[in-house]
């Protein structure tokens, strides 16, 4: 999505690895967003355990709001979507949703690979042993719709920090203030 000769390298220093408590690189990228503005990509690496965390920062923090945009038609979910690990998504539709947390990674993708993700989740969590079969394949079907451009649905983000957004060139999302 973003490539490599669009971004520049603006820091690089160390920290303790998570899971191995080694010393690993952390490397900051600075990209341009069309329509958007400057975000930073932190991709940590250990090069100890193989532990990797990406996360996406915005160079100004804002206001704590909520971004809601509906997916009715075709290329609507050609959307940019910034993600950062400290956001909630929702989509109230299929009863699916991303929660923040120290495992959650940061990134920028589109509504479409958004899409993908969840069915990439969704089929990891319905092939465990104690997975509900048919809640499983609901969602399943719900989310391939979805991906076919058949179901209209409402990707929501609840965003304490006033980082992530979604960006579209023909549509925008509606802002709302969260409490
Ligand atoms: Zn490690």
């Amino acid at each position: 999505m973003i490539k490599e000769e669009e971004s520049e390298e603006i820091a690089t220093y160390t920290s303790k690895c998570p899971v191995c408590s080694r010393e690993l690189t952390v490397k900051d990228y600075k990209y341009s967003v069309p329509f958007y503005g400057d975000i930073v990509i932190s991709v940590a690496q250990c090069n100890n355990c193989g532990y990797r965390h990406r996360d996406v920062f915005t160079l100004s923090s804002g206001e704590p709001r909520k971004v809601i945009y509906k997916v009715e038609e075709p290329g609507d979910d050609n959307a940019l979507l910034i993600k950062s690990s400290t956001c909630k998504i929702e989509i109230p539709e299929f009863g699916a949703s991303i929660e923040p947390g120290t495992y959650s990674q940061g990134y920028i993708s589109t509504v479409e690979g958004l899409i993908s993700d969840l069915i990439e989740i969704t089929d990891y969590l319905c092939n465990q042993e104690n997975a509900p079969k048919e809640k499983c394949q609901e969602i399943k079907t719900m989310l391939e719709k979805a991906r076919e451009n058949k179901v209209s649905y409402t990707v929501i983000i609840y965003d304490h920090l006033g980082i992530c957004d979604i960006v579209s060139s023909h549509k925008k999302p509606i802002y709302e203030k969260l409490n």
